[in-house]
Formats: C-alpha cells, sequence, structure tokens
C-alpha cells in the first residue's frame, strides 16, 4: 500500500503506518515493525490486539445474528451486558443505555439528567457546570462541557453555554504548604459558588472525569474531593454525572474508577475499555430514579442512534468484561500499575524536564516541564509532546501525549494506559523505550 489516502486523517500531511496485525499488547505494521503499545491506543486497547476468547465470541455473534434494530429487538449479549455492568456499578445505577463511543455516551447522559427534571417539571433547570482541564467528547453538547481549547477554537461560537470551573489537580492548583485534604475542599467547594452564582433551581449537574485523562494526564483528585462534590450536589438537588469513558473499566484497578472516591455518581458514562478496540461500544449507566422517572413520566427516550445495543458489539464487550474478571486482571492492574509508578520514577524522578509523576492502576503520565522548579511549561509551539509522540513510534512505543497550555496551568504530558495483560519485562520496555 503507497501513502495516498482518500482518508481525511487527523494530520492529512503526516502519513500513517498500516496496522496489519496484533500479538498480544504489540502492533505489528504493513513492514513487520512491532510497537509496544503502552497507551492502548488512546487508553482503548485493553487487552491488548490478539484475545482469542474475545474474538470468538464476536465471531460466534456473527453466526447467529450481527444485528437487529433495537426499536424491534433486543439481543442475549445486550442483556447479559447490562445485567453484568450494573450488578457491579456502585450506588443504585441500575440501568444501562447502550450507544457506540464515549461522546455519544456523554451526550446521552447530559440529555437523560435534562430529562429527568423535565419529567419532574423542573423545567427551568437548564445549566450544566464542568471543568477546565477536562475532554468529554466531540459532538456539540460535549465539546461544550469539555474544555480542550484546540478542538473548541473553531466551534466556540455555536458552543452551548456552559460554566467550567477549575479541576482538582493538586500539581497546578493546590497552594504551598495546602493539604492534599484542605486542597480537595476548597477545589470542591467551586462548584457550590457557581451553584448559587447561576441559582440552584436552574442547574441540572455536574459533570467530571474521575480521574482527569487526556487533556492534562492522569490526574487523580485530591482525597475527599468527590465526597465533598457529591454532599454539595446532594444539597442542592442537582445531578452528578462522572465520565469513565477513559479511567473505567478496570483502567485504574477498579471497574469503576470511583469506587476509590467513595461515591456513587447519578449518571456514568463508559466506553474505550468497555470494547477494548474490538468492537466499538459506549454505555450510559443511570440511577434507577432516573429511569423510573422517565419510565413511569412521559414513558420514553427521546433519542436513539442506529447502532444502540449492537448485538456483536455487546457480545465483544461481554466477553471483554468476562475475561477481565475470569484472569484476575484487576488485582494484576494495581500490582502493574505500582510496578510502572516505581520505574517511572526511578529513571525519571530526577529528570530535570519532568514536573510531575502521577495516576493511578495502569493510567499514567509524566508532566514535562521547561523549569522543573517554578513548573514553568514549554512554549506549546514547541510542540513538545508531538514530537515525543513521533520520537517515540520511531522506537517502536505507543504514547499518547497531549499539550497546550490553559490558564498557563499545565504544561505537556504523556500519557500511559497499557493493556492490562502487561508484565515487568513490559514495564521496563516502556521506561526504556521512552
Ligand atoms: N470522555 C473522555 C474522558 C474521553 O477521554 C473521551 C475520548 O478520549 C471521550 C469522552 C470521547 O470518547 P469517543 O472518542 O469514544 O467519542
Amino acid at each position: 500500500m503507497d501513502n495516498r489516502t482518500h482518508i481525511l486523517h487527523r494530520d492529512p500531511s503526516h502519513p500513517l503506518p498500516v496496522a496489519v496485525a496484533g500479538d498480544g499488547p504489540y502492533v505489528i505494521d504493513s513492514t513487520g515493525k512491532r510497537y509496544l503499545d503502552a497507551s492502548g491506543g488512546a487508553a482503548v486497547s485493553c487487552l491488548g490486539h490478539s484475545e482469542r476468547r474475545v474474538i470468538a465470541a464476536i465471531k460466534a455473534q456473527l453466526d447467529r445474528i450481527p444485528y437487529a434494530h433495537s426499536s424491534f429487538f433486543t439481543s442475549e449479549p445486550a442483556e447479559e451486558l447490562a445485567e453484568f455492568l450494573t450488578t457491579r456499578a456502585p450506588g443504585d445505577l441500575g440501568h444501562v443505555y447502550y450507544v457506540s463511543g464515549g461522546s455519544e455516551a456523554n451526550e446521552t447522559a447530559l440529555k437523560l439528567a435534562r430529562q429527568y427534571f423535565w419529567e419532574k417539571g423542573e423545567t427551568a433547570r437548564r445549566h450544566f457546570i464542568a471543568r477546565r482541564q477536562s475532554y468529554h467528547g466531540n459532538t456539540i453538547a460535549t465539546l461544550s462541557v469539555g474544555f480542550n481549547p484546540g478542538r473548541r477554537a473553531v466551534y466556540e461560537p455555536i458552543l452551548l453555554p456552559v460554566s467550567h470551573i477549575a479541576p482538582c489537580f493538586a500539581y497546578r492548583y493546590a497552594e504551598p504548604g495546602e493539604t492534599p485534604e484542605a486542597y480537595g475542599i476548597r477545589a470542591a467547594d467551586e462548584l457550590e459558588a457557581e451553584i448559587l452564582r447561576l441559582g440552584p433551581e436552574t442547574v441540572i449537574g455536574f459533570i467530571a472525569e474521575t480521574v482527569g485523562g487526556a487533556t492534562a494526564g492522569a490526574i487523580t483528585a485530591a482525597p475527599g474531593y468527590f465526597r465533598r462534590i457529591r454532599e454539595i450536589c446532594d444539597r442542592y438537588g442537582i445531578l452528578l454525572i462522572l465520565d469513565e469513558v477513559m479511567c473505567g473499566m478496570g483502567r485504574t484497578g477498579r471497574l469503576f474508577a470511583c469506587e476509590d472516591e467513595g461515591v456513587a455518581p447519578d449518571l456514568l458514562s463508559c466506553a474505550k475499555g468497555l470494547g477494548a478496540g474490538y468492537q466499538p461500544i459506549g454505555a450510559c449507566l443511570m440511577s434507577d430514579r432516573i429511569f423510573e422517572a422517565i419510565t413511569t413520566g412521559s414513558g420514553t427516550f427521546q433519542h436513539g442512534f442506529t447502532y444502540v445495543g449492537h448485538a456483536t458489539a455487546c457480545a465483544g464487550a461481554l466477553a471483554v468484561q468476562k475475561v477481565i474478571e475470569e484472569d484476575g486482571l484487576l488485582a494484576h492492574v494495581r500490582a502493574m500499575g505500582a510496578a510502572l509508578d516505581t520505574a517511572l520514577r526511578a529513571r525519571f524522578g530526577d529528570h530535570p524536564h519532568v514536573g510531575d509523576i502521577r495516576g493511578r492502576g495502569l493510567f499514567r503520565a509524566i508532566e514535562l516541564v521547561e523549569d522543573r522548579a517554578g513548573k514553568t511549561p514549554f512554549d506549546p509551539a514547541r510542540k513538545v509532546y508531538a514530537r515525543l509522540k513521533e520520537a517515540a513510534l520511531a522506537a517502536g512505543l505507543m504514547v499518547y501525549p497531549g499539550g497546550g497550555t490553559i490558564d498557563g496551568k499545565r504544561g505537556d504530558h504523556v500519557l500511559m494506559a497499557p493493556p492490562y495483560i502487561i508484565d515487568e519485562t513490559h514495564v521496563a520496555l516502556i521506561v526504556e523505550r521512552l
């Protein structure tokens, strides 16, 4: 295959290698070069690229029936996957709405949240509050709640009005000498201030990534932050939406990242690791009270994508989740995550351009800075993150870097989200190639 393409790739000026095969955590291109996938692509391929049990389940479903439209039929894998997810989810997230990816999952969550209040007659509620340094997807609504300046720029005039508060990002926003707990409370209290400013009766909900992913790199919240957020949402009767598209489905060492925060949201979106890249699938989990408000109210959610509950996608995702559970991969993620953290600190802990090493489970990031003491980001024009991605790829390593400043408070970072199946030799190789 030559380099001519009819596809509008992300960077059309830049020819891409052609992926032709997968072997565990490796992607193999058409020249035979092997790339160690230390980022699961974009935190997707959590079982690597050749899990036979998942492939067999997908083939078996294709042999039965690939797909039947959800306005006519449900399917066995869709029902079984919903039971699997809801019996393991925290709180009363007892129902599922299937979609094909993360943006659709969040779009669904935003619309379910609005409809919940509409069913209750609270139609004045129209505001969402979200955070800077966040990414929730590419549709107009999800781009509006997210805060990726590069992706928003062209569309700014047509985005929905959304309030953005600061994220809980201790490395960048905690005051010198402030304890993590005190910082967590201070960061969460920004939500209350914004609710009061808007008028509580006009607010629908607050959306946040449980662990921040693509926009600033594996940002875990300060202890107590999300518990305080939950209290504030409850105090004003607003919904908490947790976006676990990137950090969920085992990435942090728990099936749902919010388990480590001791909170359950009203709506939770997941995708990426749900189908692990074997099938495109996402889901929005909703609490029983949201489900009941709609089913006992107007009776219908006026939404729906053509591929809702796609049988083959659900069969693939169900097989992925069973492999994670049956192989004890959540504990393995925690162990390998600790090993990766230790190895990164040993190799880069004193590096003059490494400002922070952070994350949880197999969701890790390094923040790169011009000057370590002052935490000064590199000039965005230098595109450090893009050059790093290219150099890593040349060295046979896939990492997921990002960059560009927000409030002057973000530098370049390298995100790592390797498959859950890696062992110590892969950990060593990731650090060596990095
Ligand atoms: N939410 C988060 C936290 C994400 O990281 C992403 C994608 O990176 C999305 C939503 C959007 O998901 P998708 O690209 O599958 O639409």
